[in-house]
């Protein structure tokens, strides 16, 4: 068996330190936000190269925040893709704003910068560039956009820890960015978990007290709130994880080349990567018109996979009452249809992956000669 993720693999390579992180939380019961949750949110602020990290409970509640503070709300347009997980437009919609959709360059999945300018009305009011599959954006373009026309930028980051632009962290380059710590992520909690970072106090202050029922000291609520803090427990866990983060994402890249290298000449499509960009894989993709007998030709074998994402957000019934139509964002859908995630973590080994190569290949091959 030849899995998609393998969490129970990284936990065993740091089971002391962890089951030490979480005795630690049970002896001095800060079970809520605390010194570790501090701790971490120094560490990792230092990590994105960002000034101030807030943690909360979940990545799309980093999302959700990080749009509160910039006062984004009823009567406001945020620029986003329609090719991500469908919390990136969730968030929008919680706060009362409107989602519109700029569709994806096709090479990389991501945002096309270049068509972002066309979507700009007067009630825009801030861009969100999801960092796909742990590719950044063109963070020099969004920014540059954002500038001219006074915008937001909120990144998300919720796959992409420690990727890179132009040799910049996400998570410092936008004006706040959202990273997810869902234990599947590049650095997972055990249970949920997500941060907001950001290089301006004020948006820090902002998401702080509203991660806390909006009080500036206890009690004295100054704004309406929430309850989305941080567990002591994850915080404590996510310390000790992120101490291992880069080794991680050192091995996810290596596994990458190894994929491309066996892949080399076989037909099968790799990952395009852009040269200003550090990619951290949190997705190995490739795709294909046959998506589901490949699935479950590797499913027999032994091999999982994923599909990230099965369905454009414009084309789900939750957000049909965007009102847009069926081939508004071609390169999304095709995307959507024919996407394939191949296993991916730090722990996958080379003969893992030659026998991932082989059944692809060979795939690729018998629909190759079958057209
Ligand atoms: C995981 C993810 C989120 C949401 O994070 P949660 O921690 O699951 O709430 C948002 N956006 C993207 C692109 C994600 O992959």
């Amino acid at each position: 068996m030849i899995p998609f993720v393998d969490l129970k693999a990284q936990y065993l390579s740091i089971k002391p330190e962890i089951d030490a992180a979480i005795q630690h939380i049970l002896d001095n019961t800060q079970f809520i936000l605390g010194a570790e949750v501090a701790a971490f949110e120094n560490e990792f602020a230092a990590y994105c190269g960002a000034d101030h990290c807030m943690g909360v409970n979940n990545g799309t509640s980093a999302l959700h925040l990080a749009l509160l503070a910039a006062d984004i709300g009823a009567g406001d347009e945020v620029i986003t893709t329609p090719f991500t997980f469908v919390a990136s437009v969730a968030a929008i919609w919680y706060t009362g704003a409107k989602p519109v959709f700029v569709d994806i360059d096709p090479a990389t999945y991501l945002i096309d910068p270049a068509k972002i300018e066309a979507a700009i009305t007067p009630r825009t009011k801030a861009i969100l560039p999801v960092h796909l599959y742990g590719q950044a954006c063109d963070m020099d373009a969004i920014m540059s956009i954002a500038k001219k026309h006074g915008l937001v930028v909120i990144e998300d980051a919720c796959q992409a820890h420690g990727a890179e632009w132009n040799g910049k962290r996400v998570g410092g380059i936008g004006d706040m960015a959202a990273f997810s710590f869902y234990p599947g992520k590049n650095l997972g909690a055990y249970g949920e978990g997500g941060a907001t970072t950001t290089n301006d106090a004020e948006y820090a202050r902002k998401i702080r007290m509203l991660r806390d029922w909006g009080a500036e000291k206890k009690y004295m609520h100054v704004l309406k709130g929430y309850n989305m803090r941080l567990e002591g427990m994850q915080g404590a866990i996510l310390r000790v994880k992120l101490k291992y983060l880069e080794q991680w994402t050192e091995a996810r890249r290596a596994a990458a080349r190894r994929y491309d290298e066996m892949f080399a000449g076989s037909g099968v499509p790799t990952p395009f990567v852009q040269p200003q960009a550090r990619h951290v894989y949190h997705i190995y993709s490739t795709r294909t018109r046959g998506r589901q007998a490949w699935q479950d030709a590797l499913s027999a074998k032994g091999i999982q996979t994923g599909i990230h994402y099965p369905i454009a957000i414009h084309r789900l019934p939750a957000y049909e009452d965007l009102g847009y139509k069926v081939g508004e964002f071609p390169h999304a859908e095709k995307a959507a249809a024919e996407q394939l995630s191949l296993p991916m973590y730090p722990e996958l080994t080379a003969s893992m992956q030659e026998q991932v190569v082989a059944a692809v290949a060979d795939l690729h091959k018998t629909a190759e000669l079958a057209a």
